[in-house]
């Protein structure tokens, strides 16, 4: 197993990133892990990190304000974590960091990923990256304002502990950051569940425009790059329609798209109980979970539609064949 403490202590320079998009479990990780270097290793002079954009909810996290949009040029780090990320293209700008490194090591979980940095920590298993970074910190030197970070990301990553992914492990690590007095059921309320008006309008539309497709057992919802403008939402008011829609009876496979270019859609899927979405994730270029992945395609979006649920199909006559 990866030995943090003692790849730490050999480093002057470190940076930290996770992948473009950042989620709750990418922001959670890398400033939970931010928080615990900064603390705990003060010989080393730099410590940066880099996320594209955070929710606006997310800022409550100390030193939220710390993280860095912009990408100068400047001389190689020591050593980079990548978090989060299944692949380097997933890092986004922060990857010219990573090329030029010294050392760089990946903490994940994603089943997509192949081990791209010289030191990998990757456990597919793992709720979170977010649980994977409290297993490699000593918990003794965590403080309240890491421990909410991890939190944030572990809750979000499992649905707030509703996923398979989640365990009694999970749990336990759970248990021990709720134990350091964070607002638990205030930081998944407010990061999780809370919508603004605009995300409420755009998932009722998803909704109200989804169709089902064989028998069911599967839904699609497709938003519009005019429907977008027409609300005046950006992707990042999308997420959490995906769960919504995989929560619907009877549904095995949840897909929605969004149009992020011309002819060009961005997809998320959610599958309930056998089909294993990473694998139709992977076909198309993209990676994530068995139930959670997704990837972007490019055509119209009937094409879009008609290539992904032909791989699809092929689970399903699969399933009804064992
Ligand atoms: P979401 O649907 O919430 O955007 O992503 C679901 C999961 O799939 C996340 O773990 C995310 O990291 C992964 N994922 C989403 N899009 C892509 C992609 O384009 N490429 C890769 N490698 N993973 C993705
Ligand atoms: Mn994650």
């Amino acid at each position: 197993m990866l030995n943090l403490k003692l790849e730490l202590e050999k480093v002057s320079s470190v940076v930290i990133a996770g992948h473009i998009r950042p989620d709750g479990d990418c922001v959670g990780s890398c400033l939970g892990l931010y928080l615990y270097i900064k603390k705990n290793f003060p010989k080393i002079g730099t410590v940066d990190v880099y996320l594209e954009k955070i929710p606006d909810s997310m800022h409550f996290l100390k030193d939220s304000d710390q993280i860095s949009q912009e990408y100068p040029d400047r001389p190689p780090y020591d050593l980079f974590l990548a978090l989060d990320s299944g692949d380097t293209q997933r890092l986004g700008e922060a990857v010219k960091y990573f090329t030029e490194a010294k050392r760089t090591i990946c903490i994940d979980h994603h089943i997509s990923n192949k081990g791209f940095a010289d030191e990998n920590y990757i456990v597919p298993e793992a709720s979170s990256t977010s649980e994977l970074v409290y297993g490699l910190l000593d918990p003794a030197l965590l403080t309240k304002e890491m421990a909410e970070a991890l939190y944030m990301g572990i809750a979000h990553d499992t649905g707030v502990f509703q996923y398979s992914c989640c365990s009694p492990k999970t749990m336990e690590i759970a248990g021990k950051l709720m134990a350091m007095g964070i607002d638990f059921s205030g930081i998944v309320d407010r990061t999780f569940y809370q919508k603004s008006y605009l995300q409420v309008q755009i998932l009722g539309r998803a909704l109200l425009e989804s169709m089902m497709l064989f028998d069911g057992r599967c839904i699609v919802s497709v938003i519009r790059n005019k429907e977008m403008q027409f609300y005046g939402v950006t992707p990042a008011d999308l997420d959490g329609i995906v769960s919504q829609l995989r929560s619907t009876r009877g549904v095995e496979v949840a897909i929605f798209m969004y149009e992020s270019n011309v002819q060009e859609y961005k997809v998320s899927m959610r599958s309930n109980s056998f089909v294993d979405v990473s694998k139709v994730a992977s076909y198309f270029g993209g990676g994530g979970h068995v139930r959670a992945a997704g990837c972007t395609m490019q055509g119209s979006m009937h094409d879009v539609v008609n290539n992904l649920t032909r791989q699809i199909e092929k689970q399903f006559e699969q399933e009804t064949q064992q």
